[in-house]
């Protein structure tokens, strides 16, 4: 119980250079990371830790804080130290921040070239300053600050534009043979940022940031991102990727695992193997699969649990699961590794479940 097939990934991923963001690698081969940022003013230090405290228990691996001021970089050398991971600094506007937050050990700086005013002329001071340090820069370019060339010459943020932008400024940092990069193209259209990231996968072999920029709120977010990533994971495009919602930055993290989970580039945790209900439904599934996620969100093995309204498919999925319950009449039969172990009335199913699921843990040496 407990150990489940390996889920093999749709295809193979597309050979990138490899980065190490403080630790974290980052392409060629390296699984992909889930990243996410920080909403709390970065200048005021406690919260700041303390969210990304949070996200590092929620499964976060690279925290990116804004800096869009002094203080803001003043206070990254003391987050970028006590942050338990890889801390990224964001910046736009000022190019001076982008030292500051290189010297203050951050584990890599974001630059958003359409938004730092003489970008071009800075690429050869930050290439040094960051090869120094070796500090890894990831290029970010995002529909809404597309540079004002490539709005003239594209009209909008088509892919092309994004791509051409992003080459450029690549070409840029390679001419002072700097090349520990990683690329984004975002934008708030899933197809126009497929397209751009197909594109960027062709023409170059830099990691590349996965993202639907201002993707909304968390419903419609989680669904753009899950298609737009689906499609690009599925073709082996993406080496890190950060899921963008108007929720707290926790949920970001909790849906990027889940994408990659799906995907089969992550092994997966807790898989609840649900039924939708129809009317042959003896038992509030709704209320049960919920009851049960609650209940076992958290638990230190990977485990497949059944929850199923009826005897149809019920017993079925059940025996499939490492876990599960298949309902009928007021009463819940439990499976575990395909064999009943008990009927137990309707009332007593989630903390049933609940209890067999520690045995699981238990025996498989979790604390
Ligand atoms: Fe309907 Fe039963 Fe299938 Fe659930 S398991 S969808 S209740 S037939």
């Amino acid at each position: 119980p407990g150990k489940k097939d390996v889920v093999e990934p749709i295809t193979e991923r597309r050979k990138t250079r490899q980065l190490n963001v403080g630790g974290v690698l980052v392409g060629g081969g390296a699984p992909v990371s889930v990243q996410s940022m920080t909403t709390t003013r970065t200048a005021d230090i406690g919260p700041t830790l303390q969210q990304i405290a949070e996200l590092t228990a929620s499964g976060c691996q690279i925290v990116r804080v804004a800096c869009p001021t002094q203080e803001d970089a003043e206070a990254l050398p003391i987050i970028a130290k006590k942050s338990q991971i890889p801390v990224i600094a964001d910046i736009h506007f000022n190019p001076k921040y982008v030292f500051a937050a290189i010297e203050a050990g951050c584990a890599a700086v974001r630059v958003n070239p359409g938004n730092i005013k003489k970008f071009d002329d800075k690429v050869g001071e930050i290439a040094k300053a960051a090869k120094n340090a070796g500090t890894p820069i990831r290029i970010g370019v995002n529909a809404g600050s597309l540079d004002k060339r490539l709005y003239e010459k594209y009209g909008k943020a088509t892919p092309e534009a994004l791509v051409e932008s992003a080459l450029w400024e690549a070409s840029l940092f390679e001419e002072h043979d700097f090349r520990d990069i990683k690329i984004s193209v975002k934008h708030n259209d899933p197809v126009v940022m497929v397209k751009a990231y197909q594109q960027l996968s062709e023409a170059c072999d830099y990691p590349l940031h996965l993202g639907v920029t201002e993707a909304g709120p968390a419903f419609q977010g989680t669904i753009k991102s899950a298609t737009a990533f689906g499609a690009l994971l599925s073709q082996g495009i993406g080496d890190t990727i950060r899921v963008s919602l108007s929720a707290p930055p926790a949920e970001e993290v909790k849906v990027g695992l889940q994408i990659l989970e799906s995907m089969g580039l992550r092994e997966r945790g807790l898989e609840i193997v649900s039924c939708p209900s129809c009317g042959r439904a003896q038992v509030d599934v709704y209320k049960l699969a919920e009851e049960v996620t609650a209940g076992l969100e958290g638990l230190p093995v990977p485990l497949r649990v059944a929850v199923m309204g009826c005897v149809v498919n019920g017993p079925g999925e059940a025996r499939e699961a490492d876990l599960g319950v298949a309902s009928g009449n007021g009463k819940g039969q439990i499976f575990v590794k395909g064999e009943v172990i008990r009927t137990v009335p309707e009332s007593q199913i989630v903390e049933t479940l609940i209890e067999e699921a520690v045995k699981i843990a238990e025996e498989q040496g979790a604390d």
